[in-house]
C-alpha cells in the first residue's frame, strides 16, 4: 500500500500511459473541486480501468512511519520540528500548509522522547527526514480530514476510528488559526497569532532557541530554500 500522494501518483502514472505531471494535475483539479485525495485517486483509477483496491492510501501506516522517524533520535526530532516550524511560518513556495503542521504536532505529542545519542546529525539526514515527514503529513491531512474548496470541513467519512481524534484536533486548530488565534505549541497558552515567534509564545521561543543553539550551534545560520533543501546564508 502506498503511503504518500507522491508514491500513489507515481504508481498510477506507471500503470497508465500518462506522465506523473498529468496525473498530478488531474488529482489537483479534482481536489480543487472539493473531492478528497482518496476519492480523486479512486476516480482516476476507475477511469483508467484499474482496480481501485490497488490504489489505497493507508493513514495508519503513515502515522506508523512518522512515529518511527520521530522516535529514532532526540536531536534529530528536535531539528525536524524546528525546520517544520520555520517552514509553516515562511512565505512563498516553501511554505508548509498549516493543517499538515498541526498533524505533525499531534503525532509528535503521541511519541515518547526519543533516545539521546552523541553523534551529530548531518544536514542531509535532517533534510531527508524532514522532506519525508512533509510528504507524510500533507498526505495524512488529505485523507483523514474532509475538505471543501475553502479548506478543511471536518473528519473524513473513511477516517479510521483511532485517527478521528487527530483529525478533529487538526480541524479545530485550523479553524482557530483562521480566526487569528494560536495556541503555543509548547505550553499551550492562547495567543494572538501576531505575537507568536516560530509558533511559540515569546517565552517558549526563547527557551527553544537557547536549547537549539546549545545542541547545534550552526542551525540558526542555515536558511531553508525549499522542501528538503537548505543552504548557508553566506553562500
Ligand atoms: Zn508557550
Amino acid at each position: 500500500m502506498s503511503l504518500t500522494a507522491r508514491d500513489i501518483i507515481h504508481k498510477l502514472a506507471e500503470s497508465t500511459s500518462h506522465s506523473y505531471s498529468e496525473i498530478a494535475a488531474r488529482v489537483n483539479q479534482l481536489m480543487v473541486e472539493g473531492i478528497s485525495l482518496s476519492d480523486a485517486i479512486k476516480s482516476i483509477a476507475n477511469s483508467e480501468n484499474l482496480d481501485t483496491q490497488d490504489y489505497l492510501i493507508s493513514s495508519e501506516s503513515i502515522v506508523e512511519e512518522a512515529r518511527t522517524i520521530l522516535m529514532e533520535d532526540y536531536t534529530q526530532t528536535l531539528m525536524i520540528s524546528a525546520v517544520m516550524a520555520q517552514m509553516v511560518e515562511s512565505e512563498g513556495n516553501e511554505r508548509l500548509p498549516v493543517p499538515a503542521f498541526f498533524a505533525f504536532m499531534e503525532i509528535l505529542s503521541m511519541v515518547d522522547d526519543a533516545p539521546k545519542d552523541q553523534k551529530s546529525e548531518t544536514s542531509d539526514e535532517i533534510d531527508k527526514y524532514t522532506t519525508r515527514m512533509i510528504e507524510l503529513m500533507t498526505t495524512l491531512v488529505s485523507v483523514i480530514c474532509s475538505w471543501s474548496t475553502t479548506g478543511i470541513t471536518g473528519i473524513a467519512k473513511n477516517c479510521p476510528k483511532e485517527l478521528r481524534e487527530i483529525a478533529q484536533q487538526i480541524h479545530w486548530k485550523t479553524k482557530m488559526f483562521q480566526s487569528g488565534i494560536w495556541s503555543c505549541i509548547s505550553c499551550g497558552s492562547m495567543v494572538d497569532i501576531k505575537e507568536t515567534k516560530a509558533l511559540l509564545c515569546k517565552d517558549c521561543d526563547f527557551a527553544l532557541s537557547d536549547e537549539l543553539s546549545r545542541l547545534h550551534p550552526s542551525s540558526s545560520e542555515r536558511e531553508r530554500i525549499g522542501y528538503g533543501q537548505t543552504k548557508d546564508v553566506d553562500e
